[in-house]
């Protein structure tokens, strides 16, 4: 942060600002630096040790792909995981679907208390569902110990730095495809490709062993600067990946949920990977 300015700390050698019309909340939590300020351009901006996490003006571009790629993928999701997505906007997407019971597994508490405070428009009602059950831990500790099935898991973490660190290694991925029922997909942020090549490449190469279908999605987030995002995918079977096209549009209509990103027609072509993001797969 420099004046008036919020200077994103994430790259060496490239940064992007936001203009702080109003600082709403700083404190340092247990875990990391959080700060809700409001920009012009995006609204309430929630952002933890100097990163941007998520914005009132384009998580739809996120938080929707996040979730309803895997769960309409799925087509019959009825018990979702969520790790980390403390901001609730993941969450409030989840429960749009007819889901019997959503985990939602969050390091800090603080991230969850000041989301419901500052930023309802992300998370909307979803803390108080009765479907929704919030748990404080490590997720990585969670997925190694719980002993529950989900047919999908989406994790919704931080950068790879600090305690995030263990949601982008082997064994985390391992113990989520323990975790997961039949046909159950694991969804994961991996981060700008053109900026965090190691990021995608890793999370690849990491769940390819492990997972009958692994591969990388793609979205499109204005405040994750510098190009697309793409999202991790691990799957028990290659059948979601491969759901037709219509077949994810009856699914769509069926569900009845409103998106302002998420198209069934984006959904297909999601998985349609620049030559740079193949390459670095390999
Ligand atoms: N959309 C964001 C992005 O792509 O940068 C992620 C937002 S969400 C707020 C990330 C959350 O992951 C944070 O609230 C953070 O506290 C949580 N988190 C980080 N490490 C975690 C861990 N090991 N277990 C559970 N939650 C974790």
């Amino acid at each position: 942060m420099s004046g008036e300015w919020f200077t994103e700390t994430l790259y060496t050698d490239y940064r992007q600002s936001l203009r702080i019309s109003k600082v709403l909340h700083r404190e340092r939590t247990v875990y990391q630096d959080l700060m809700i300020f409001e920009n012009p351009c995006f609204g309430r901006v929630l952002a933890l040790d100097g990163i941007v996490q998520t914005t009132e003006g384009d998580e739809f571009a996120y938080h929707e792909m996040l979730v309803h790629v895997p769960i309409l993928a799925h087509g019959n999701a009825k018990r979702v995981a969520i790790i980390g997505g403390g901001d609730g906007g993941a969450l409030e997407e989840v429960l749009k679907h007819d889901v019997e019971r959503v985990a939602m597994v969050e390091l800090d508490p603080a991230v969850v208390e000041l989301s419901r405070r500052y930023l309802p428009s992300i998370c909307g009602d979803a803390f108080d569902d009765p479907r929704a059950e919030v748990i404080f831990a490590d997720g990585a500790a969670f997925m190694r110990e719980a002993d529950e099935t989900f047919d999908v898991i989406v994790v919704d973490s931080t950068d790879p730095v600090g305690p995030s660190v263990a949601l982008f290694e082997q064994e985390f991925y391992a113990d989520c495809r323990a975790r997961l029922g039949e046909a159950g997909v694991l969804v994961t942020q991996s981060g700008v490709t053109f900026m965090q090549e190691d990021e995608a490449r890793d999370t690849y190469r990491r769940m390819k062993p492990l997972f009958a279908d692994a591969w990388l999605y793609l979205t499109q987030v204005p405040t994750y600067g510098a190009g697309f995002m793409t999202l991790g995918w691990g799957s028990l079977s290659a059948a979601p990946r491969k759901t037709p096209l219509a077949e994810i549009e009856r699914r769509f209509r069926a569900a009845a949920i409103e998106t302002r990103y998420y198209t069934p027609e984006i959904h297909v072509a999601a998985f349609g990977l620049p030559g740079y993001i193949r390459a670095l797969m390999g």
